[in-house]
């Protein structure tokens, strides 16, 4: 199958946000486009956005004016529906509701050709249940963009229980040549991007639920120690605490209580109480005064004082040892059956999912434990999370940060969760992805795909897993399981598989 020829005609229903933006992505590739809305002015609305948007890319030089007038020139208004009759591919953006979305595709369906695609771009519904609805379901497929559509370059290609591999290779090689990066996905519970994403809201709620940190402290450490773009709770302000919730409760319904996925009762509250984000000027962050979100407060600066001894083999922190190589701090290596690094009062713990306190508990040596939290990059991380076991001397806190400052990096010392911030969210993000691959959501190099374009991810889940080895997720995730005692932690079938292969989980397989 070939992409559609620039001379097909695209029709898109629903001229809002998405309806609009997706317009403009298929006239920019050379296709007429007929945009239609039940309500006329958002047409106009639209038409009018395209113009001036088309209208700032050629002040900005990114397009020529020639270029941008003829985008505008095939993009035209439709005032009736059954307008869209001469569309080889019709892109359905309207409100997200299933019976509005069959009703209105019904209509679609008599009017156009029996080989007209017609493509959802839902984010949250079944495409199995909306082709269902339909009398030619083989022809139906979902065609999942991004906000903003122009911009982003993910598509998810969304197969149905009776979608035609002919409509699916189709709308594959046309959002290729639309210049998009598609991923094919299974018609499931918020297809890749949606359902795989869920972790990271969830562990960082969950971790403000528990008091471990505070929201900037949280931001804080998974940029600066994870290469994410923002923090969950940044995020979460930023696309609406509402439309996160709606999807969070979606996908939790629809896996049947995946307790992976349980919504946050704090997210709730603040949802009831018209904290929705930036949008209203206060989520879990408070705009009122233009600025952005607070900073976070890591430890104060304190001095490095006496050698560093490295004990045993540091696995995920042994980049630290480099780092601080490169800041002039030499160590001393030694054997030792607890891995860490010995500085001042303290043993430093490369965590594998226990708290600080049974690590301690369990090596009576070493009473002065902090965990140190997993770092994605250590050459150019800017920060990490550090844990003191209950036992642990106040000296023991001053030493282990002045450790990771030493290196270059903010310490900051949050309160003794299992796997601490950064670890906790990268394993149940893999181990849901892992799963996704089980299910046969979709294939382990889509789902990285997925999530680097989708949500900007530094790293593919699958990849990031393999990077760690698989051991050392299982490992953490166990050890979250043991300390809570909730199925939320379940290992992936295919990370435990890939771990006792000790082989990679993108080759291990889904059988
Ligand atoms: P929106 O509210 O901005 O636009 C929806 C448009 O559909 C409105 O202009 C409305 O008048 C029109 N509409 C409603 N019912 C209609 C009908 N019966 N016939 C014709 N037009 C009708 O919504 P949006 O954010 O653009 O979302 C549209 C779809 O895209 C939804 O399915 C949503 O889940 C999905 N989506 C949204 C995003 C996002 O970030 N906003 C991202 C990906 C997918």
């Amino acid at each position: 199958m070939a992409a559609l020829d620039p001379s097909a005609v695209v029709a898109v229903i629903g001229a809002g946000t998405m309806g609009r933006g997706i317009a403009r992505v298929a006239a920019g590739a050379g296709h007429p486009v007929l945009i239609y809305d039940s309500y006329a002015a958002a047409v106009t609305d639209a038409i009018d956005e395209t113009r001036r948007r088309l209208e700032r890319d050629v002040d900005r030089g990114r397009l020529d004016a020639a270029a941008a007038g003829a985008i505008a020139a095939r993009i035209t208004p439709c005032s009736r529906l059954d307008a869209v009759a001469p569309a080889t591919l019709v892109v359905e953006a309207i409100v997200e509701d299933l019976g509005v979305k069959i009703d209105v595709l019904r209509r679609v369906e008599a009017a156009v050709a029996d080989t007209a695609i017609l493509a959802s771009n839902t984010s949250s519904l079944s495409i199995t249940a909306i082709a269902a609805g339909l009398s030619r379901p083989g022809m139906v497929a979902g065609m999942h963009f991004f906000n903003p559509a122009p911009l982003m370059p993910l598509v998810e290609v969304v197969v149905g229980a009776e979608s035609s591999e002919a409509t699916i290779e189709t709308l594959l090689d046309t959002a290729r040549a639309w210049g998009k990066t598609p991923v094919r996905a299974a018609s499931t519970p918020g297809f890749i991007v949606n359902r795989v994403a869920r972790p990271f809201y969830g562990e960082g709620l969950r971790l403000l639920q528990e008091g471990v940190a505070d929201p900037a402290t949280i931001d804080a450490v998974v940029t600066g120690a994870g290469g994410f773009r923002m923090g969950p709770f940044t995020l979460l302000d930023l696309v609406g605490l509402d439309v996160n919730l709606d999807v969070s409760t979606s996908v939790y319904t629809q896996t049947y209580h995946d307790p992976r996925f349980a919504p946050n009762v704090i997210q709730r509250s603040l949802v009831d109480a018209g904290r929705l984000g930036r949008k209203s000027g206060h989520g879990f962050y408070d705009y009122s005064s233009g600025d952005g979100p607070p900073a976070a407060a890591p430890h104060e600066a304190v001095p490095l004082e006496g050698p560093v001894t490295v004990v045993g083999e540091p696995g995920h922190a042994a980049g630290l040892v480099d780092r601080l190589a490169a800041a002039g701090v030499g160590v001393e290596r030694r054997d030792g059956e607890e891995a860490g690094f010995g500085v001042g009062d303290a043993f430093v713990v490369p965590t594998d999912g226990r708290p600080a306190t049974a690590v301690a508990a369990a090596a009576p040596s070493h009473r002065n434990v902090v965990t140190l939290d997993l770092v994605r990059d250590w050459e150019s991380a800017t920060a990490c999370a550090i844990a003191p076991a209950a036992q642990a001397a106040p000296a023991a806190v001053s030493a282990a940060a002045a450790l990771i400052q030493a290196a270059g990096l903010d310490a900051h010392v949050v309160g003794d969760g299992p796997g601490l911030v950064l670890m906790r969210i990268v394993a149940q993000l893999a181990s849901v992805a892992a799963d996704a691959v089980t299910f046969g959501v979709a294939e382990p190099d889509a789902v990285d795909t997925a999530m680097r374009l989708g949500t900007n991810y530094p790293e593919g889940p699958l990849e990031w897993a393999d990077r760690l080895g698989a051991v050392t997720v299982v490992t953490v995730l166990d050890n979250l399981r043991s300390f809570y005692g909730e199925d939320r932690y379940r290992a992936a079938t295919l990370l435990r598989r890939a771990a006792l292969a000790e082989a990679p989980v993108r080759t291990t397989g889904a059988s």
